[in-house]
């Protein structure tokens, strides 16, 4: 397919350009105001509106779409107990249908790339493909509960059948054994692929490891050659100068997910002290079931602002370098060189951001509208790979909207 946009913003390397951006298949090819000839299937008229690049989802449990609203306002640990026995209760079909959810979710709050880090891979990479949802999928331990899980060759095997971009992940220090880390860390290096592992989520983990192992997490995962691979550490709420220089010396990725560790009761992730550090910082949503949503606006204001009331210092943590987290060092963080901007060979991941609307008014700064005003359902437009998956209300995800509710009532039904 060949799309022409024409009469748009397009925020371009922290900038706003005036112009048409032509997509040819899944790429880009051209952006400014005198295109080349280029016959279209279609053209769009963004109207003056917003074009940037879809926000990528640097955490996210899909799966637990299905448990929103279902074990709310306990600690982590006594959510983790509620939560481990419905999770191993899905069975495949409702892992896929739950998928689909967050699927809609995602493209209609402008999610165009996630990293999915949970077991059962097989029906997420089903509800991906299907819908055309950017993804890259775990191997490894991704779950607490100790579900049987195949052999890490065979994962991986699936996994690129499939056509995914693929990261060893292991759920947590606390929730797999020093043999499972072991073993993952030598399979990532004989692949040649990353690690990636939750870490330093609460005051508990950090204690309890420290007690077991007289290590701060961190610490633990640099002493078993968890940090000499490419890898990405998410959360790293309780993290001194000490753990993040280590960090950064290895040149680690972290996402921090907001709004989950504040409703967990987690605590605040120290973003400002990481970006001293130099570290490269994405963001996450984490899943559904302790966030609760999927909204990139929200992850974007908590982000920004957390740290200013934290640190009492409203200069830091700009509206520019918290846009930068949502999409480019998401791509970073996932390993992708041309994902995460608009930019000519860069692959078509197009959000359209409507700004006719109170909210985005006056426009001096559209960047900082986006980050501290914007809402998700200013997105009215969102294409993955070159294809149109959201417009004005309608989804192009292989599944209708009423069978996903119709399924999804179905699971509630049979959960409660
Ligand atoms: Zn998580």
């Amino acid at each position: 397919m060949k799309i022409w946009f024409y009469n748009a913003k397009v925020l371009q390397n922290s900038k706003i350009i005036q112009g048409d951006v032509l997509v040819q298949d899944n790429k880009i090819i051209y952006i400014g105001k005198n295109p080349p000839e280029f016959k279209a299937d279609r053209k769009i008229n963004v109207m003056g509106n917003l074009l940037m690049s879809g926000f990528v989802n640097a955490h996210a449990h899909t799966p637990s779409t299905i448990l929103r609203g279902y074990a709310d306002d306990l600690s982590l640990h006594n959510w983790l107990d509620k939560i481990i026995p419905l999770e191993r209760s899905l069975n495949d079909e409702e892992i896929y249908w739950s998928v689909m959810l967050g699927v809609l979710e995602y493209v209609k709050a402008g999610i165009t790339c996630v990293e999915e880090n949970y077991a059962k891979y097989l029906p997420i990479m089903e509800a991906y493909k299907k819908s055309g949802m950017r993804a890259r999928m775990s191997i490894g331990y991704p779950n607490v509960n100790q579900l049987k899980v195949d052999k890490l060759s065979s994962q991986n095997e699936k996994i690129k059948e499939y056509g995914f971009k693929a990261v060893c992940f292991a759920h947590s220090i606390y929730g797999t054994t020093q043999n499972q880390l072991d073993d993952l860390i030598s399979f990532s290096k004989s692949e040649n692929l990353p690690l990636s592992i939750h870490l330093s989520e609460t005051l508990k983990e950090v204690g309890d490891c420290t007690v077991k192992y007289d290590k701060t997490p961190v610490e633990y995962l640099e002493y078993l050659g968890f940090l000499d691979r490419p890898c990405t550490i998410y959360h790293c709420v309780h993290t001194d100068k000490d753990d993040l220089k280590i960090l950064a010396d290895y040149n680690a990725n972290i996402v921090t997910c907001s709004s989950s560790n504040l409703k967990l009761a987690s605590g605040i992730a120290p973003l400002y002290a990481m970006q001293t550090a130099g570290l490269n910082i994405a963001l996450g949503t984490d899943g559904a079931y302790s966030n609760n949503s999927y909204d990139f606006f929200k992850e974007m204001f908590l982000s920004a602002t957390l740290n200013k009331a934290l640190l009492y210092n409203a200069e830091i943590l700009k509206a520019e370098e918290v846009l930068n987290m949502s999409t480019i060092n998401g791509a970073k963080t996932l390993g992708y060189e041309n994902l995460g901007d608009i930019q000519e060979g860069y692959l078509a991941d197009i959000i359209l951001i409507n700004l006719n609307q109170p909210h985005h008014m006056p426009q001096f700064n559209l960047i900082s509208n986006l980050v501290y005003s914007a809402k998700s359902s200013d997105v009215y437009f969102t294409m993955i790979d070159g294809k149109i998956v959201y417009e004005n209300g309608s989804f192009n995800i292989g599944e209708k909207i009423e069978d996903i509710y119709s399924n999804c009532e179905k699971i509630k039904n049979r959960l409660k």
